[in-house]
């Protein structure tokens, strides 16, 4: 995702929706009630511009009944100018594609987002943009392990408290996240960065795969856990470096156990279940 021109999106955007708010203040909804015989008027400001009555409705002993006709119309008014300016907003709005691009992030969820970002300050604007950037320039891949670190190596790789013997192989840095969430892990890691998917064009040289086998036998690893995503890919992944690693005859390769769900990502896996999959892992 290209930040500058994310940012210079979103003040075209700034800019657009303020011009469609003064527009909305000039254009007007009729909520009505009692079939048209109360009328309220209600500019896109949500101001009450006019209201009208029709002399039919006005009894004096029909007092409460008037009153709620007159509620009933300011709603519907308001109802009608919510959304219409939601209507004009998501207009304008539809260009926010880059933020609907982001994990978990739907339509809704990205506009909300969005409202969010122009309601705030342009210095807090700035902050933010600053603090991605930053992240991404800071933030590299392990040497050893592949996963993301502000340090060479990884705080991870560089706690010799860790045991050497136990290599766990990940699709993702998430999954590392998770995996620590768990607790039962005391030995190193080594991320893919992503699953064999030839569908999707990611074959063994798109993976971090010939590093794995370096380290493997350069090092003195005894088992390899492999504990890819339960998934189509992530299963063929795990198949292949087993067959990958039969000729080295001092590893074990095992799989973390179907503790974890089909079909889900291990980052969204609770951290019991998690930790059961990890204790119940087999030779594969
Ligand atoms: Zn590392």
């Amino acid at each position: 995702m290209n930040i500058q021109s994310m940012l210079k999106k979103a003040q075209a955007l700034q800019a657009k929706m303020s011009q469609v708010q003064e527009e909305l203040k000039a254009k007007e909804m009729i909520g009505t009630a009692g079939g048209g015989k109360v009328k309220v008027t209600m500019n896109g400001a949500q101001e009450v511009t006019a209201i009208s009555i029709d002399p039919d409705v006005v009894k004096p002993d029909e007092v409460d009944l008037l009153e709620d006709l007159v509620l009933a119309a300011f709603r519907d008014a308001r109802t009608k100018v919510t959304k219409m300016a939601e209507e004009e907003m998501s207009r304008v709005t539809g260009g926010m594609t880059e933020l609907t691009r982001l994990p978990g992030l739907g339509r809704k969820s990205a506009q909300r987002i969005a409202f969010h970002l122009l309601r705030t300050t342009d210095g807090d604007a700035k902050r933010l943009a600053q603090a991605i950037l930053e992240l991404k320039s800071k933030v590299t891949d392990c040497e050893i392990c592949g996963n993301v670190t502000e340090t060479q190596p990884c705080a991870l790789c560089a706690d010799t408290r860790r045991d050497p013997s136990l290599l766990c192989v990940v699709e993702q840095p998430m999954d590392v996240l998770a995996l620590e969430r768990t607790g039962e892990f005391r030995g190193r890691y080594h991320v893919l960065k992503g699953a064999l998917s030839p569908v999707d064009g990611i074959g063994p040289d798109q993976l971090k795969l010939t590093e794995l086998i370096r380290r493997v036998k350069e090092g003195d690893v005894r088992e390899v856990i492999v504990a890819t995503n339960p998934t189509a890919q992530g299963e063929a992944t795990a198949l292949y470096i087993a067959r990958l690693l039969q000729p080295v005859e001092r590893v074990t390769v095992t799989r973390i156990a179907r503790g974890v769900p089909m079909g889900s990502d291990l980052e969204f896996s609770d951290q019991v279940t998690l930790a059961r999959a990890l204790t119940g892992r087999k030779e594969i």
